[in-house]
């Protein structure tokens, strides 16, 4: 398969990635797993930002579905990728990986705020950028998150770290035999329905082209794999 090659990608995982064995919150050794992929990643010579979720620790709509007001539940979440992005941060640091945390509501005593020019220099100079807070905003995901810093930071792809190889016509873990798809569109992915991610992250996406690259974090040394064109992965493209 060809390399694909890209100079600057945004890995996206999800929150629930990082609470390993325990099933809630954050497991520092699995951390230490996921920052093993950032490194490799970036050995193969890509410059690489990152979006960590919060659903190991809250989501806004499970606190809203118990009678929270909606977006006080949000910020919940939103800090709570805060809380994931430092984490992360902190492990890569101790591996002797530099990394910052940019955060798009600003805490100042905590870490810096999100601006595309910052986070584009920190790229430039090899560092890690941890784009924490998903948008900022209420109602939104950190799928969407994801494909605004990517769009923002000039990023070649999304790659989008799931528990399953790529996109299937249904969830394979449920319907065996489901169909794999190599390459799929934005267009087919919404009128199909499938779930790879929210539906505003995928039209953003598609609207900006900035292809997702979607394939398993849950297999040591894949990112890195994937970026060299190799492992299993499937491409989510404009046409
Ligand atoms: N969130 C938000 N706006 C954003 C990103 C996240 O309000 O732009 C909140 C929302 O409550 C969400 C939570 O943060 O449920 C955690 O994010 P997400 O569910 O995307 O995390 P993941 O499922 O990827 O772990």
């Amino acid at each position: 398969m060809a390399k694909p090659g890209y100079k600057r990608i945004l890995l996206k995982i999800s929150g629930e990635v990082l609470m390993g064995p325990q099933g809630f919150g954050i497991d520092l050794a699995t951390v230490g797993r996921v920052a093993d992929e950032v490194i490799a990643a970036q050995k193969t010579g890509a410059q690489v930002a990152l979006v960590i979720g919060g659903g190991n620790i809250f989501r806004g709509i499970a606190g809203a579905a118990k009678g929270m007001e909606r977006v006080a539940a949000d910020h919940m979440g939103i800090m709570a990728t805060v809380m994931n992005a430092l984490a992360m941060q902190g492990v890569l640091e101790a591996k002797g990986c530099e990394a910052r945390v940019l955060s798009a509501i600003a805490m100042p005593t905590v870490c810096e705020t999100y601006s595309a020019a910052k986070g584009r220099h920190l790229l430039e100079e090899g560092r890690v950028v941890i784009c924490a807070g998903g948008t900022g905003l209420p109602y939104f995901t950190t799928d969407t998150g994801a494909a605004l810093r990517a769009a923002e930071l000039q990023c070649g792809a999304l790659f989008k770290g799931t528990s399953v190889d790529g996109v299937y016509a249904a969830d394979p873990k449920t319907t065996p035999g489901a169909k794999r798809f190599e390459t799929i569109t934005f267009d087919e992915v919404l009128a199909q329905n499938l779930k790879i991610m929210d539906a505003a992250a995928i039209a953003l996406a598609r609207d900006n082209n900035v292809p997702v690259v979607v394939f398993s974090i849950r297999e040591a040394g894949n990112v890195a794999a994937v970026l060299q064109g190799n492992g299993r992965f499937t491409t989510v493209t404009k046409n």
